[in-house]
């Protein structure tokens, strides 16, 4: 595996590789790997000749300064990882990288209602921040397609936006991996390693919760259940900031089973200080 600290060292190799023809895949990553972050580079690999795997804790995404501060850095085991997933690339840029010009926001991404609900709602800012980051890791990288996780759907649908948004939606094709999970149900995620041992017994309340609400399609109401859904992981200490049952193309909440064939649950809830996600599409 290459590694890369300076986008222009990075730029000048890429486009070599585009000379010969060969096709290029792209995982941005914020580090702290796990299996789903391989998954990902699994995913690449299959169709695309060279693999970069980006790994940037991007400060200008985060609305909660102690989340950032505390966010796990795991750097020497990240490299082993990819070096053992076979992953051609490694980017791992300084802030000054990728911000040269600093943090203050240059440009406004037009992401309409996305950015209004749900995550958008809970953490103002955040899609701007994270629509800075890509914007910015696309133009470096130019890959034929892009990796990202269903893990965070939401992220998915702006990152697909984005990518109309700044003209590159010829260019790069999207391709959204399914949730890698623990055995437990519980969807890996970077802030997992932050979980103490109680904290951790009570995290795949979380899909069971989604299991809960799938199981429970067409039998119960979807405002009823959204209820229900909010009682069993109160119940086991979460504070919840949402539980949503939507349209998964719009995002928008079903108030009957009848208002969408394509439908989604979405939670996210403390489990004391962290915030944890996870979403499950209620259709098969
Ligand atoms: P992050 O490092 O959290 O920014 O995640 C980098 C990419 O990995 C994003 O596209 C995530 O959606 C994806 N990802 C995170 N967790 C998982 C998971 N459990 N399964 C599959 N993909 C994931």
């Amino acid at each position: 595996m290459i590694l890369f600290k300076k986008a222009g060292a990075l730029q000048i190799w890429l486009d070599k590789q585009r000379e010969k023809s060969l096709k290029l895949g792209f995982v941005p990553t914020m580090g702290a790997l796990h299996n789903g972050h391989i998954s990902l580079i699994n995913a690449s690999k299959k169709v695309n000749h060279i693999t970069v795997c980006s790994i940037f804790v991007n400060p200008t995404q985060f609305n909660n300064a102690a989340d950032f501060d505390k966010y796990p850095i795991t750097i020497k085991q990240d490299i082993l990882q990819l070096e053992k997933a076979g992953c051609d690339v490694l980017f791992l840029p300084s802030v000054e990288e990728i911000y040269p010009n600093g943090l203050t926001i240059e440009k406004k991404y037009d992401l309409g209602n996305l950015e209004k609900i749900l995550e958008g709602a809970f953490r103002p800012g955040h899609y701007q921040g994270v629509c800075m980051v890509v914007d910015r890791l696309l133009n470096i990288v130019m890959p034929d397609n892009l990796y990202l996780g269903q893990k965070d759907f939401q992220q998915c649908m702006v990152i697909t936006k984005l990518i109309e948004l700044i003209g590159l939606k010829e260019k790069v094709a999207i391709t959204i991996c399914s949730t890698l999970r623990e055995k437990d149900g519980l969807a890996m995620s970077s802030r997992n390693m932050r979980l103490n041992e109680n904290e951790r017994r009570n995290a795949p309340a979380i899909f069971q919760t989604l299991s809960f609400i799938k199981s429970n399609v067409d039998k119960i109401s979807p405002s009823f259940l959204r209820k229900q859904a909010v009682d069993m992981l109160e119940e086991v200490g979460f504070k919840v900031d949402y539980v949503e049952i939507a349209d998964s193309a719009t995002l928008k909440t079903i108030e009957d089973w009848t208002d969408s064939k394509k439908t989604i649950a979405l939670i996210a809830a403390y489990d004391n200080e962290i915030r944890l996600i996870d979403n499950m599409f209620l259709f098969d």
